[in-house]
């Protein structure tokens, strides 16, 4: 009896779940020549259900559009003067020829991989490599009881200690997959490539590969788009999900760059780190007894090297020393070759974000060089970025990450 309860609910859990994916199929995604200020687009994107994928200071929005709203959505700009372009024109088939290309049997870097997998290799990389040692812990767990992991990696032939270190992070946006795909490079680059020597022997490197795995699977099991966590929250059942990128306790209040409303794709949670994922960041900012000289979050898309602060357009004191290292990094990442990344205070350059991680590095865990990067690309395919760009993106970042070390060394006087 209790086997066909169970064959019963298995049957009910797997067709409840086929039958939820979100279909994306004859979506348009629209480069509308527009501020997302813009009233009328403001309009547009209240009220329909067009997905915001990107603003950007070049008066540049993107949105995925429903087939159902084209017409509508088409006729309200022309009305409004304002000029779009056709990016995508069946956004579905490009998730498809995405999807089909994951590596779900066996874990590689030139591919984008399950979580499984990502687990699996993670659990195996304890020990060392010819260049540097590292160990993964677990610093904290998700609603869904995922373990958050974070590799600790140090030069082979020393010991983990408190000397310098540098915080990495990916994936707190769960539909930005190559953030995490690029982090997963530098973990391994870092333990194996001799190219990485002096990466190792100025600093160690305390690495989260992804910092919202339920995000991550909802990505791969049902919407490609979502991009917060997946708790429900307790105000509309309805709705789940917080911007984990707006829930850190610092400017965590103003508005106009965060949400109220536990439906919208960039809800700040019912309090600052009401979230445990960003906890585990947060702890792991404050609690592991280390001096961080720097902190590095990876996200998609739109190419920028950005530092505080994001909440406003004003400069920190030290704003100076910021732009000198992500300028020697972006200047690194264009002569590998020719990709272009833009270096600026986030706030200024591209839109006020309330709540962010990097602020809350550089304002309260007194972490001075706390940068967002935004990876490729600049909008053609956007966060459904082919396979094939997983490996020129991570080696453009990885001449990146080393210029900004030779930075940090020089600005920090810091000695082998
Ligand atoms: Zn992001």
């Amino acid at each position: 009896m209790i086997k066909i309860i169970r064959i019963v609910l298995l049957f009910y859990f797997v067709t409840n779940v086929s039958t939820k994916r979100v279909d994306y199929t004859n979506f348009e995604v629209l480069r509308i020549a527009a501020n997302a200020k813009n009233p009328e687009l403001k309009n547009i994107m209240a009220n329909y259900r067009s997905i915001t994928l990107r603003e950007s200071p070049e008066d540049i929005t993107e949105l995925a559009i429903p087939p159902d709203e084209l017409i509508v959505t088409k006729k309200k700009l022309k009305k409004a003067g304002i000029n779009y372009t056709l990016q995508t024109t069946n956004l579905q088939k490009s998730i498809d020829a995405e999807m089909a290309a994951v590596s779900a049997n066996v874990f590689q870097f030139n591919r984008y991989n399950t979580y499984d997998k990502i687990e699996e290799y993670l659990n195996s990389l304890d020990g060392c490599g010819s260049i540097a040692c590292s160990q993964t812990i677990t610093i904290g767990e998700t609603d869904e009881k995922r373990p958050i992991y974070m590799v600790k990696i140090w030069k082979n032939g020393m010991q983990l200690s408190n000397r310098s270190t540098i915080l990495v992070d990916g994936g707190i946006h769960a539909r930005e997959w190559i953030s995490p795909a690029v982090v997963l490079n530098f973990i391994n680059f870092l333990k194996t490539n001799t190219a990485a020597m002096n990466l190792v022997d100025e600093f160690q490197w305390f690495v989260i590969p992804v910092l919202n795995p339920d995000g991550y699977v909802y990505t791969h099991t049902t919407d490609r788009l979502w991009r917060k966590n997946r708790k429900q929250s307790q105000v509309n059942s309805n709705c789940f999900g917080t911007d984990l990128n707006r829930n850190f306790d610092y400017k965590w209040n103003p508005l106009q760059s965060a949400s109220s409303d536990p439906c919208s794709f960039v809800y700040r949670g019912p309090t600052p780190f009401s979230e445990k994922e960003s906890i585990a960041l947060r702890d792991a900012m404050l609690q592991q007894g280390q001096t961080y000289t720097s902190y590095i979050s990876f996200h998609s898309y739109g190419q920028y090297y950005l530092y505080p602060w994001l909440h406003s357009d004003q400069l920190t004191a030290d704003w100076i020393d910021l732009d000198d290292c992500a300028k020697a990094a972006t200047a690194a990442i264009f002569g590998y070759k020719r990709k272009r990344y833009e270096a600026g205070a986030g706030g200024s350059l591209l839109y006020q974000a309330s709540g962010t991680s990097a602020d809350y590095a550089k304002a309260i865990a007194n972490i001075k060089y706390a940068y967002t990067i935004e990876l490729r690309d600049k909008g053609r395919k956007g966060f459904v970025l082919s396979y094939r760009q997983i490996i020129p993106t991570w080696e453009e970042n990885r001449d990146g990450i080393i210029a900004l070390v030779d930075c940090l060394v020089q600005k920090n006087n810091l000695i082998k």
